[in-house]
């Protein structure tokens, strides 16, 4: 983890913690650090910062290193994080909206996460092409993008033989409405993938 000049971050994004505060709808400055989103968290082996030192730092207004950090793409949206917080602070909110921010101003996420955005995009493709999800053509996407070709490969096919997977994607009625939806989706956010 890099040195933080935490004085000089506060000053440059003075703004960040409002707009983190609507964009997610969380009460941000209610958190006063009791860690229980951390203590019931099951991924912060894999995070960077804790669920609780995110929620600091967007107070702080920490702009710089939230976006670029690896805890807001390895958070799963489970919300245990959620109905533990005795502030009601939806943790889980906030880090899709850091994860939104992030997206929107290009920054690649760092180490193991970027696996994690190339899985968002390889599952959202497929749900605008076919209506729904089509998990093989998702696994394909995803270790193409990732460069690994083979990982999970040991799964597939025990999945198949009990046919929890098909080989041919298909469409569910309705799939030209959710491919609008995308398109709309798009539309209103400036042409932002
Ligand atoms: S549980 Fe809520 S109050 Fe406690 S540290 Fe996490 S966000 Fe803050
Ligand atoms: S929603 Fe994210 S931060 Fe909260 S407990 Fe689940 S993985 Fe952890």
């Amino acid at each position: 983890m890099e040195s933080i000049n935490v004085n000089e971050s506060i000053v440059k994004n003075a703004d960040f913690t409002e707009e983190i505060g609507i964009e997610s709808g969380q009460p941000v400055q209610k958190c006063y650090q009791c860690g229980k989103c951390t203590a019931g968290c099951p991924l912060t082996f894999a995070m960077d910062y804790k669920p609780n030192q995110v929620i600091r730092m967007v107070q702080l207004g920490m702009k710089d290193e939230l976006l670029k950090c690896q805890t807001i793409w390895i958070c799963s949206n489970c919300s245990t994080c959620t109905t533990r917080c005795p502030c009601n602070v939806e943790v889980a909110e906030v880090m899709g909206a850091l994860r939104i921010m992030a997206g929107k101003s290009g920054t690649t996420p760092p180490g193991k996460a970027k696996y994690v955005e190339v899985m968002y995009d390889a599952l959202l493709g497929t749900v605008e092409r076919f209506g729904r999800t089509y998990e093989v053509g998702l696994v394909m996407q995803n270790n193409l993008k990732s460069g690994k070709l083979f990982n999970n490969a040991d799964m597939g096919m025990p999945m198949f033989q009990r046919g929890k997977l098909k080989l041919l994607p298909t469409k569910v009625q309705g799939a030209a409405e959710v491919a609008r939806i995308f398109a709309e989706v798009r539309k209103m956010e400036g042409g932002v993938k």
